[in-house]
């Protein structure tokens, strides 16, 4: 990370925009225009604040205060931006969000498809709680992509979503409890096993993570 290194030698971080700019992925006119519209809230003692930062692959928007109703719009109008520029990597920063319901939710849903079929895609993290438990209501945990650090959803940019994801509906990875493989439920493997045998999992990571290694004849 361009900027975390800058940071690691004292100096001070080159701004998203400015490493852009640079590219020429946008011009200081559009940036200028990002900028100004988080700018709209503040001075609330509860506010949304929008930060871009991160590197030129991947734009981290910090989210603090209530992302609600009110504020739906304005996280919506700077996902729109961000995807019509040309990100498709955004990571959102979740530390500091101390609200979030439905309305919330919806700024930025709509956008998640769009980043991820230009190979982006938008993750979270830092969620408290509440916000965790807003998505899992919504039935959305296991579409989104949610890690407690930084780090570990920067990485996951790195890899192909469908680690994380589901192929389709949740449960589409299983295994059986003695054996050492996964697969996809439609593998012949699988067909003389009971339903109560197999164990289901959210995604390949989470089948590699339970030390299970891909079946070489359904290739999940
Ligand atoms: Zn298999």
């Amino acid at each position: 990370m361009v900027q975390r290194q800058q940071l690691n030698e004292g100096r001070h971080p080159t701004r998203l925009g400015d490493i852009l700019v640079k590219r020429n992925v946008l011009s200081p006119k559009v940036i200028q225009e990002i900028l100004e519209e988080q700018k709209i809230g503040r001075g609330d003692k509860r506010v949304l604040s929008i930060d871009l930062r991160g590197n030129d692959e991947v734009a981290v928007l910090e989210i603090s205060g209530r992302l609600d109703e009110s504020k739906q719009e304005r996280v919506a109008r700077v996902f729109e931006r961000l995807m019509n520029r040309g990100f498709c990597k955004v990571l959102v920063d979740c530390r500091q969000l101390v609200y979030l319901d439905s309305h919330g939710v919806s700024a930025f849903v709509s956008y998640i498809d769009e980043a991820r079929a230009r190979g982006g895609d938008v993750k979270f993290f830092g969620l408290n709680p509440d916000a965790q438990f807003t998505l899992d209501r919504l039935g959305l945990i296991a579409y989104l992509q949610t890690f407690v650090t930084e780090e570990e959803a920067v990485h996951a940019f790195g890899l192909p979503i469908d680690e994380y994801m589901s192929r389709g509906s949740l449960g589409e990875y299983v295994s059986i409890d003695v054996q050492k493989t996964f697969h996809l439920s439609y593998c012949p493997t699988l067909e003389s096993i009971h339903d109560e045998d197999k164990v289901y999992f959210e995604s390949k990571r989470h089948a590699r993570d339970a030390g299970k290694a891909a079946c070489r004849k359904c290739r999940p």
